[in-house]
């Protein structure tokens, strides 16, 4: 426990009036924490445990599309018992998965804590990395290749991490995710475990990392073979389809369908797709049932919140991405996932306040980033839209460079709307960096879709709005960035299929995020003030009494706090 050092400020009758005050008022308010030191002391009020909650690809509309069919104790009791943040933004590009929880994490930027993307390109060397990748460590709990990570590529100390270290690592920190970099990323470096799915087996796995073997309990839990429990229930409507919001046919060309159907249809035959490869879960609303589940048994297991320490446990709930891609936020595959997932929140909830009990937990839920309308809906609706063909650009750019410079391949690629230059070749043939660019920023500015094309050496003379280039230049990291930033138009985005949709742009329904908390040391209420992603950490740190981490560049959110 930390003590006040209400001592030295002995000399100062005033202010030690005014710290008895704010120590008396803390401790008369915060009624789950603990108060009493066994010397008798005073000690500071925290929360048994904060649950970081991240839906990925959850657009901030969301709340408020489904609202009428949301039960009372999922996500409106966050709303109506917590704070909601209404107008949270992302403050950089690209808005992808790993970047989005690094972020949250982090309260930093990708020029900063050097998570650029999911994948990125170490500029100095032109190798592709994967941001949680890391062939030094092995798989644990399976003999797949899926735990070769860890989260050595994050360059800053996350939230979890300062927690660890202002607890001298008696806090306990747990991240679990489908999703590998969900889990891990969140997580920090010292987590006592992060775990995630492995579509192989269908086992929650870690990697040597963290621990050479996976601990009893979750033995237990894999060799039930939970997974199976839910494909066999295939996947139907809660409700009678014809309730649903979304008007269009269920059968419809906006939406991608599963590899083994035939139609993007209900029911979803997952009891006669499993077999094989357990990824299929993924792609269902029981991808988060299990989710949470797994978070109980880790919560049970590893006794968190029921410490004199505050413990952490981070969820990422990944499904919500899997199925906003395959079918996009007009389908009502998506709106019965988030229909299903509050009532797993609900169900949640109502856990924790058994488990750690009503007012001694703090919940956050936000989400990594939003995602667009399917391209060709909007289309269809006379809406500007449409899908950028960069497999074709890339291809018609190479030989445009090639034909000039007598180099073949000289940009290696357009990963997280980037142009990655092929920095071996050129210095091989002793070409001139800054004649490539020009030469590929005259061809892109030309394409269709593309809004603007930024030579990151000169962003400060390109002609873009200040807070277009604010969010440029937060992504951008010299060792790990391509050399031009490519922004689409509004509605466009890169080929992905022209089913489903897509997220990564700078705009709104990209970054428009939801931002709500709950629970210990929260105050009820709502804003319409403008936040930030990157405030998250800084408001979580401040409710903690700990240092934000050490790459932080956001603000506290003082009306959140009690
Ligand atoms: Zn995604």
């Amino acid at each position: 426990m930390i003590y006040i050092p209400t001592l030295t400020l002995k000399s100062n009758p005033m202010k030690i009036r005014y710290l008895f005050l704010v120590v008396f008022a803390t401790v008369v308010c915060s009624s789950g924490a603990q108060t009493k030191s066994q010397q008798g002391h005073t000690t500071l009020p925290r929360p048994k445990l904060v649950v970081g909650i991240v839906v990925d690809q959850m657009r901030w509309d969301f709340l408020y599309r489904y609202y009428d069919r949301y039960e009372t104790g999922g996500f409106k009791r966050l709303l109506n018992e917590g704070f909601s943040c209404e107008n949270t933004d992302i403050s950089y590009v690209p808005t992808l998965t790993a970047v989005g929880h690094t972020s949250i994490y982090t309260g930093s930027v990708p020029a900063i804590h050097g998570i650029t993307g999911n994948d990125f390109i170490i500029q100095g060397t032109g190798k592709s990395v994967y941001c949680t990748g890391d062939t030094t460590v092995q798989t644990v709990g399976s003999t797949s290749s899926a735990g070769l990570m860890s989260p050595r590529n994050l360059l800053v100390s996350t939230l979890t991490d300062e927690l660890k270290l202002a607890t001298d690592f008696r806090s306990k920190v747990i991240g679990i995710a489908l999703k590998d970099r969900g889990g891990i990323l969140p997580a920090g470096h010292v987590p006592n475990a992060a775990y995630w799915y492995d579509d192989v087996t269908g086992n929650w796995i870690t990697s040597t990392y963290y621990m050479k073997d996976l601990p009893d309990w979750l033995k237990r839990f894999n060799s039930a073979r939970n997974v199976e429990k839910y494909l066999k229930q295939d996947w139907n409507t809660l409700y009678p389809i014809d309730t649903y919001l979304q008007s269009f046919s269920d059968n419809n060309a906006y939406e991608g369908k599963f590899a083994m159907a035939n139609a993007p249809t209900f029911p979803v035959k997952t009891s006669e797709m499993f077999g094989k490869n357990f990824s299929i879960i993924r792609y269902t609303p029981y991808g988060n049932s299990i989710t949470l589940e797994f978070a109980r048994e880790a919560l049970d297991h590893e006794a968190l919140g029921k410490n004199t320490v505050t413990d952490f446990l981070a969820i990422s709930l990944s499904s919500t991405d899997y199925i906003g891609h395959q079918f996009g936020p007009n389908s009502i595959e998506v709106e019965d996932t988030y229909l299903r997932l509050d009532r797993d929140l609900a169900a949640f909830f109502k856990y924790l306040d058994a488990q750690i009990g009503k007012g001694n937990y703090t919940i956050f839920l936000t989400a990594d980033h939003g995602a667009s309308h399917n391209a060709q809906l909007l289309v269809d609706k006379n809406i500007p839209a449409g899908f950028l063909n960069a497999n074709q650009i890339l291809k018609e750019l190479n030989v445009r460079l090639e034909t000039k410079y007598k180099a073949a391949s000289l940009v290696l690629g357009f990963g997280n709307y980037q142009v990655n230059l092929n920095n071996n070749v050129i210095a091989e043939n002793n070409l001139k960096e800054d004649d490539i660019i020009a030469d590929c920023i005259q061809f892109l500015k030309i394409q269709t879709g593309i809004a603007t094309v930024v030579n990151m050496k000169n962003i400060q003379e390109t002609s873009i709005p200040d807070a277009l280039r604010g969010r440029i230049e937060n992504g951008y990291h010299p060792e790990r960035s391509g050399a031009i930033q490519i922004i689409t138009k509004p509605g466009w985005y890169q080929w992905y299929g022209y089913m489903g949709a897509t997220h990564g742009s700078w705009y709104p329904y990209d970054t428009h995020i939801p931002l709500l908390f709950m629970g210990w040391g929260i105050k009820q209420g709502k804003s319409n003030n403008s936040y930030y992603m990157t405030d998250i950490a800084p408001t979580i740190s401040a409710l903690l009494h700990i240092q934000a981490p050490n790459g932080s560049v956001g603000k506290v959110i003082a009306e959140v706090l009690k």
